[in-house]
């Protein structure tokens, strides 16, 4: 016991059902992580079954086993270099030749492989009929029923497995694909050279690797080359010399014609082992997307899909976040009143409670915009959506895709880049990552807010509406620029999935919306924590500040004037007088605020940088709510707050009239705003594209951004200084 431990890898396309069966299996016995090297998630589980320990691991979902996509390479090598004991092969059955690519390519590999034989439920009310014992024996391979999200079948499926790791099944008699005799010819005599050359390749079974020779696979051939020596060359030439040929044979690549016959086989297996009730054969999914994916209906229906989306967002959202909003002033004064003031108060109240409160309020609106994604994708619209979008990204080009990410950005631009790892093509990814920022978060609209709201009036909706076609304009263009520059290349060859509309499970939406929403809050609490931390320490020391004048004698004097008048009246007179003598007090604190945050090590900063914002009309003050922005967006508006002096008036219009004094400008604030749209997005999403895409194209991402930012908010303010000056 315990030594004996059984690995179990879970194969199979993406939804069919994986992740279904593997939690079933382990329960809440899982661990999840990520593959070595790469950004794909790893889920792993240890249970006691039949008196074994046993491994289950769940590969990511594929369609194939050829190194196109990260997720392949990964499920590949997993099988490849780490031999689990046995592989279980998760099969669709409402969708059983796509299904049998993989199942096909498993089983030319050197693994014991077990079929569930899942969806059935699905098959049988779709008319469809599959002869097990027949496939069983065409593949001889074992196979059990299952309907995963009914838990049924599954023990039986644990129990095949085990047998089967504990067998002395030899795998030499499987059946296999067989190609057209050329290729077979081929294979062989490759095969031979490589047993004949090579016997330090004893890592992969020789016919396989012949195979993958053919094919021009480039990851077995850097390990065959890595593996063989001296005899490498030679293996390469061979295998050149015998893929020319077969070139001359077929005039196409060897290895289209191999997929081809590849799908020959399964297709000769599907006609012997599935019958179709042609009484039942109406395809619903179909149906729907005869409205849904159409040219001319698909399209008005996916915007209004994606209107009442943000309305949902920002209307249902707006009462929640009121709620949270007073909960926290609740939280704020009740703080105020118990704790006896010290800069441990200060800290508290103003550093953290503000700090994290403000972003806290966005919770619902993020939970509601999650909640929307979660029903595309899991009723399978989402795919449709990108099916219709696919020409529009080909301008940038992209793939539809790509869409889905960057639609995510419009919520939160950190579950977006996150969202990029379904892209096969690294430099499609990459791309997409890069440009998913311009995608206006949620997070800066509180900045277009208070600034269109100041400077615009009544038409700051069509202001910010502009600022967020300015984002998808320009992802356009620099899409388009990075496309034909840094990530030139072919796209990868990609089938747009179109998979079947289902009714999704309440408590799936539910998760995937929690799932997503967890990592937001984790991410943004401990950034945004640190940041207003930050911010509040800048803006709150030193301590001790020479003021200009004596604030407290001047206030002593103004209240000794009024009070000796307010004495002296009575009535209407004396309530004006008193109004006056308030009016007056809080006057003097602001200036005395302003003075202070002028002092603080926060406004010596600003001095400093100042110069590099006077070109784009923005004020020290807007240099230094910019520089902060960088933790959060969110912190921009609070940094306005303390830099104005706004203090203990938390209202925005407090704001907006001291922006208003202040000398900002319509210009000034429009490029303020393009600033916000264009430079580095947040720490939390900063974090995330390193993580995603590495080192150095993070940092390429923020000195290209902001490098944007800058210009595009300088040719706002110049251009339209100088567009006043001489065109009217
Ligand atoms: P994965 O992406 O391959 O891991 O697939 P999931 O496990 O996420 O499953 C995709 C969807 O199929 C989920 O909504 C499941 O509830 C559903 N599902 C899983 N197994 C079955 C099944 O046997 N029958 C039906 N009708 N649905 C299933
Ligand atoms: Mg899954």
């Amino acid at each position: 016991m315990g030594a004996n431990i059984l690995s179990i890898a879970l194969s199979g396309n993406p939804n069919s059902g994986k992740t279904t069966i593997f939690n079933n299996i382990t329960g809440t016995r899982q661990k999840v992580g990520n593959w070595p090297g790469v950004t794909v998630e790893k889920k792993e589980g240890r249970i006691q079954r039949l008196g074994r320990e046993l491994k289950i691991i769940d590969l990511p979902g594929t369609y194939s086993l050829t190194p196109f996509s990260i997720e392949e390479i990964v499920a590949r090598n997993y099988i490849l270099e780490e031999h689990p004991d046995v592989v279980i092969d998760i099969i669709d059955s409402s969708n059983l030749e796509r299904s049998l690519y993989l199942a096909t390519q498993l089983r030319e590999l050197d693994c014991r492989v077990v079929f569930a034989l899942n969806m059935t439920d699905l098959a049988k009310s779709r008319g469809i009929n599959i002869d097990v014992g027949k496939l069983s024996e065409l593949l001889d391979v074992q196979i059990v029923a299952t309907v995963g999200n009914k838990n049924e079948g599954i023990d039986d499926l644990i129990e095949a497995a085990v047998n089967l790791a504990e067998s002395d099944h030899s795998t030499s008699d499987r059946r296999r694909v067989k190609y057209s005799i050329d290729i077979e010819a081929a294979i062989g005599n490759l095969q031979s050279f490589l047993e004949a050359k090579a016997d330090g390749m004893h890592a992969y079974d020789p016919r396989w690797t012949a195979i993958k020779l053919i094919e021009d696979d480039k990851v077995v051939k850097q390990r065959v080359l890595e593996a063989t020596g001296r005899a490498g060359p030679e293996i390469v030439e061979k295998t050149d010399e015998l893929r020319r040929h077969l070139f001359d044979r077929f005039a196409d690549d060897p290895e289209i014609v191999m997929t081809d016959e590849r799908y020959g086989f399964i297709a000769g297996i599907i006609k012997e082992v599935q019958t179709t009730s042609t009484r039942q054969r109406v395809d619903t999914s179909r149906n729907i997307d005869l409205v849904l994916t159409n040219r001319f209906v698909g399209f008005p229906i996916f915007i209004l899909f994606i209107w009442i989306m943000f309305q949902l967002t920002f209307t249902f959202g707006d009462y929640p976040m009121q709620w949270i909003e007073s909960g926290v002033g609740l939280i704020s004064a009740g703080l105020d009143a118990v704790i006896p003031d010290s800069l441990f108060k200060d800290m508290l109240l103003n550093g953290i409670v503000a700090g994290v409160g403000s972003v806290i309020i966005f919770l619902p609106n993020i939970l509601i915009l999650f909640f929307c994604i979660a029903l595309f994708e899991d009723t399978g619209y989402m795919s449709r959506a990108a099916f219709l979008m696919d020409k529009i990204m080909h301008l940038i080009g992209l793939h539809g895709k790509s869409f889905i990410p960057m639609l995510m950005g419009f919520g939160c631009n950190v579950p977006a880049i996150l969202a990029a790892r379904t892209l096969e093509s690294e430099k499609d990814r990459i791309l997409t990552i890069l440009i998913t920022p311009f995608m206006s978060c949620s997070a800066r609209l509180p900045v277009y807010i208070v600034l269109a709201g100041t400077f615009f009036g009544a038409k700051a909706g069509s202001v910010i509406f502009g600022v967020y076609v300015l984002g998808i304009v320009l992802s356009i263009l620099v899409g388009r620029l990075f496309r034909s520059s840094l990530l030139k290349g072919a796209d990868a060859p990609f089938v747009m999935e179109l998979p079947p509309y289902r009714i999704p499970m309440f408590k799936s939406l539910l998760i995937h919306m929690w799932d997503r929403s967890k990592m937001f809050l984790k991410k943004m609490g401990g950034v945004i924590l640190i940041g207003s931390l930050v911010v509040w320490a800048l803006s709150s020391f030193p301590r001790s500040i020479e003021y200009r004048v004596d604030y407290d004698s001047q206030r002593n004097g103004v209240t000794a004037a009024y009070e000796a008048r307010i004495r002296l009246s009575e009535g209407a007179q004396r309530a004006a007088l008193e109004a006056e003598m308030e009016s007056a007090i809080s006057e003097l604190n602001r200036t005395q605020l302003a003075e202070k945050a002028e002092k603080s090590y926060m406004g010596r900063i600003g001095k400093v940088i100042a110069p590099v914002f006077a070109p784009l009309g923005i004020d020290w003050r807007g240099g230094v709510a910019l520089v902060t922005g960088f933790f959060a967006k969110e912190i921009v508006v609070s940094t306005l707050g303390v830099l104005y002096a706004v203090g203990d008036d938390q209202s925005t219009d407090a704001l907006k009239d001291a922006l208003k004094d202040s000398g900002m400008t319509p210009l000034g604030a429009l490029a303020m705003m393009a600033f916000v749209l264009l430079y580095v997005p947040c720490l939390a999403t900063i974090t995330t594209i390193r993580q995603e895409a590495g080192v150095k194209w993070t940092l390429f991402n923020i000195v290209f951004s902001t490098g944007l930012a800058w210009l595009v908010g300088c040719l706002i303010y110049q251009g339209g200084a100088y567009g006043r000056a001489h065109l009217t």
